[in-house]
Order: structure tokens, then C-alpha cells, then sequence
């Protein structure tokens, strides 16, 4: 695993975002802000100095970030978020310049996706892949008939933070090219069962959807029991489990919207 992500780079735009539903409520990148003291609050929305990485070169005039790599964009934020709205242009016009990579994001905005796409979108750019993020039935019940819809050559699902069985059968077809799951992370984090998980693997199996059990999340419930899992462990302690299901290792986890996946 360590060897695919010599494949990723990162792209953070901008950072701040508002919290939308049930699963922001111990969002990574408010925890991460408090922890090292960040004054401007993370609701607000700016700007980063890394804002035109991808189209950054060297001196020798070749791109900072290489050819064929897969960026994760915008990991502390969302980047469908309407406090970017005006910056947003500017990134797809980016994307569309290096179209040699591969641009990785995460949303919970998915009803947001018809406003924010540019004009020569179409049926979707070819280097871009989006996760739509669920973390219950009735964001999944919500969104997903959504994202189902949108024009989106690439498409996976992050089930994250995982705070309750969800059905996902409605919305399971060969559109989607992974499910992944995972639980919460930090002190307050709402725990997760193994139960659910499970659930999910076999829903995507009877689907013939690739799964991922991405982290086990802080609190993790199995056949009864709650162990507390040290974050350091909780991706380790998810693969060990060793329930994936028809994944590629194309498609590995990005930062804060995976940290829950959120
Ligand atoms: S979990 Fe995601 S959508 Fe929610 S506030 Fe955090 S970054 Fe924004």
C-alpha cells in the first residue's frame, strides 16, 4: 500500500468551511484549527498560498507536481463550498490545463454540483473523480439519487463518519467505482459498528461494487464490545480486518474529509 502513494499529491486551494449535517459535527479541520491555536475561525472560507499549485512550474519550467499523479483537492474544506464560488472558476480552469493528472475531491454538497460545474463540463471532465460523502440514511437517501444524476466520469462513495446502518442498495450501480466506509476519529467521536460495516460490504458485494473499510474510527463496536482505537491504528486496524472487496489502489484515502471521510 505504502508504494501507491508515491502516485498522490495534495492541492488545498482554500481552507475553512460550515458545517452541513450530522456528519461535520467533529469536523478534522475545526479539531485540527483548535489544536494548533488557528485565530480566524474555520467557518471562514480563504484563500491558501497554495492556490495555483498545479499549474506551478520550476525552473526548468516543468510542472511542480509531476504528470500522472492523483491530487487531492481541497482537504480542508469543500471544495463545492458556496463561500468559494468566486474562486472556483479559476480551479477548473486548472484542472482543465492538467488534464495529466488525475483531480481527487470529496463533497457534501452534491446538490450544489449543478451550480458550480463550468460551462465546457458536459458529461464530466476525465481527470476528475468525485466522492459524495454520506455518513447516514438520510444524507444517503438525499444525496445520493443526486449524485447518481450528475454528469461525473468518475464517481465513489465515502460513507464517513459511519453513524448508523445505511441502505445503500438503491443507489449501488457499476457507475460507482468504490464504497468506501469508515468511523470518526477524535475524543468526541460517536462510535461505529462493525455491524454496519459488514452490512455495507455486502451490500456493495451483491452489487458487484467495490469496498473499501477504509478506518475503524475511535470508538469501534464489535460483537458487543467497544474498543477505543488509537488514530495511529486506525487505518492499520481497518485493513487488517482484510474485508475489502474488488478495489483498486487507485482510489486511496484523502485527508480531512476522510479523517472522518466528512
Ligand atoms: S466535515 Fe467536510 S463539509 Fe463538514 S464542515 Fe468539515 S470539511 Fe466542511
Amino acid at each position: 500500500m505504502s508504494d501507491s502513494w508515491s502516485i498522490y499529491a495534495d492541492w488545498n486551494p482554500w481552507h475553512g468551511c460550515t458545517k452541513i449535517s450530522a456528519g461535520c459535527k467533529y469536523c478534522y479541520v475545526y479539531r485540527q484549527d483548535e489544536m494548533y491555536g488557528c485565530e480566524i475561525g474555520s467557518n471562514v472560507a480563504r484563500k491558501t498560498g497554495a492556490f495555483d499549485l498545479p499549474i506551478k512550474r520550476k525552473r526548468d519550467k516543468s510542472y511542480k507536481i509531476p504528470s500522472g499523479k492523483v491530487i487531492f483537492t481541497c482537504f480542508t474544506s469543500d471544495f463545492l463550498l458556496k463561500d468559494a464560488d468566486e474562486w472556483r472558476p479559476d480551479c477548473w480552469r486548472m484542472i482543465r490545463e492538467r488534464s495529466d493528472c488525475m483531480f481527487f475531491f470529496f463533497t457534501k454538497r452534491i446538490d450544489r454540483f449543478a451550480e458550480c460545474i463550468p460551462s465546457d463540463w458536459g458529461n464530466g471532465y476525465d481527470n476528475v473523480l468525485i466522492g459524495c460523502t454520506i455518513e447516514n440514511q438520510a444524507m444517503a437517501d438525499y444525496r445520493l439519487p443526486l449524485f447518481m444524476a450528475a454528469p461525473i466520469k468518475h464517481k465513489i462513495l465515502a460513507v464517513a463518519p459511519l453513524l448508523e446502518g445505511i441502505n445503500l442498495l438503491p443507489y449501488l450501480d457499476n457507475t460507482i467505482e468504490e464504497v468506501s466506509v469508515g468511523g470518526e476519529s477524535g475524543v468526541n467521536a460517536r462510535p461505529c459498528h462493525y455491524d454496519w460495516i459488514l452490512d455495507i460490504r455486502r451490500q456493495c458485494i451483491e452489487k458487484n461494487v467495490p469496498f473499501r473499510f477504509h478506518q475503524t474510527g475511535a470508538y469501534f463496536v464489535k460483537d458487543g464490545r467497544t474498543y477505543r482505537i488509537l488514530r495511529k491504528y486506525q487505518l492499520s486496524q481497518a485493513h487488517k480486518a482484510n474485508i475489502n472487496f474488488g478495489i483498486k489502489n487507485y482510489f486511496v484515502p484523502a485527508k480531512a474529509d476522510t479523517e472522518g471521510w466528512e
